[in-house]
């Protein structure tokens, strides 16, 4: 339906929603030694086995946390597959 007044229909959003992209992670389990960094990270993606290495619930992450995990993985055994 056309505007009236000839405006602009308002945004239905002002910023407050993230708007960052998402991406895939992926973790090389021989590299990976257990640091337990990506969890700490990624709470709700990745959580520790008993012993203290990763468990990927959700691949898909915030690609900026994603892109920090894979910078600060002390091993680089991080990776992400961009959507
Ligand atoms: S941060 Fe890297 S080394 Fe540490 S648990 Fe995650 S993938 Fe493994």
């Amino acid at each position: 339906m056309p505007f009236a007044s000839g405006l602009s229909p308002l945004p239905t959003s002002f910023g407050s929603e993230r708007s960052s992209d998402s991406a895939t992670l992926h973790i090389d389990r021989i590299a990976c030694t257990g640091h337990g960094l990506c969890a700490a990270l990624l709470p709700e993606q990745v959580s520790l086995d008993e012993w203290g290495y990763p468990v990927v619930h959700a691949q898909e992450v915030d690609a900026d946390l994603g892109r920090t995990a894979v910078r600060l993985c002390p091993v680089a055994a991080l990776r992400l597959g961009v959507r």
